[in-house]
């Protein structure tokens, strides 16, 4: 026998395990949601009721740069290099709306329609259109950002409108110290996509990495003319 088959016969299985990375995540099923909800009910907080962007700031406090159209079923539309828009309104634990519309476009993976929702402007419920377009799972809509894959892929196409119905417990904070974790489930498009997950922290892009009490929604400007509407709150 070749010598340095010999060799690496008697090598240790272990030399040959993978490393101890993590395992390959795998893409959610693909099922068709069903037919769209909803207006807002009797208590709910207005965060955007499609005829300003009054309730809504950049980051650093200035006039939200998006474009308010009151007209086309009151939207409003990410301006691409305007930034992220930050309600002025917060909350702590809450039932939050959301509904948003991917525009048409020719790109791929993450740069096909990418924003998000950023429950107290640090936790990323991810808005992409992955409505037959593939990117890695945990970074595809409705994923937790780069900490949960949706438990199915319920994306309409572009151009259509598409809800987000979150419930959202705020981490428990004890002298500055997390002595619980936020909790976030979401429903998308009436299907229940992240079921009372446990937050690990703040996701890439948050407004900042201590984890708070209350905190605002955050629309995030990624590039893409992505469009909301219909947004509300309930504090629980
Ligand atoms: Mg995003």
């Amino acid at each position: 026998m070749n010598r340095a088959l010999v060799i690496l016969l008697a090598m240790p299985s272990v030399l040959f395990a993978q490393p101890a990375s993590q395992p390959a995540l795998k893409a959610p099923p693909v099922i068709t949601p069903g037919a769209l909800p909803t207006s807002a009910p009797s208590d709910a907080v207005i965060y955007f009721d499609g005829t300003s962007l009054d309730n809504w700031a950049t980051r650093d406090g200035k006039p939200a740069g998006w474009k308010c159209d009151s007209k086309a079923g009151g939207a409003m539309t990410g301006v691409p290099k305007t930034g992220d828009v930050v309600s002025k309104k917060t909350f702590g634990s809450a039932q939050i709306h959301v509904e948003f519309m991917e525009p048409v476009t020719n790109g791929e993976g993450q740069d096909r329609g990418n924003s998000g929702v950023y429950i107290h402007g640090r936790y990323e419920v991810q808005v992409l259109d992955s409505y037959k377009s593939e990117t890695y799972p945990d970074g595809q809509c409705g994923a937790v950002y780069k900490q949960y894959v949706p438990l199915v892929n319920a994306c309409r196409p572009p151009g259509e409108w598409q809800t987000y119905d979150i419930i959202f417990h705020a981490a428990k904070l004890e002298g500055g110290k997390r002595t619980a974790p936020a909790r976030l489930t979401v429903v998308h498009n009436g299907v229940l996509i992240q079921d009372n997950v446990e937050l690990q922290g703040p996701t890439g892009g948050a407004i900042g990495q201590e984890e708070t009490a209350t905190g605002p929604l955050l629309l995030q400007e990624h590039g893409h003319e992505v469009k909301y509407r219909n947004i509300w709150v309930r504090p629980l």
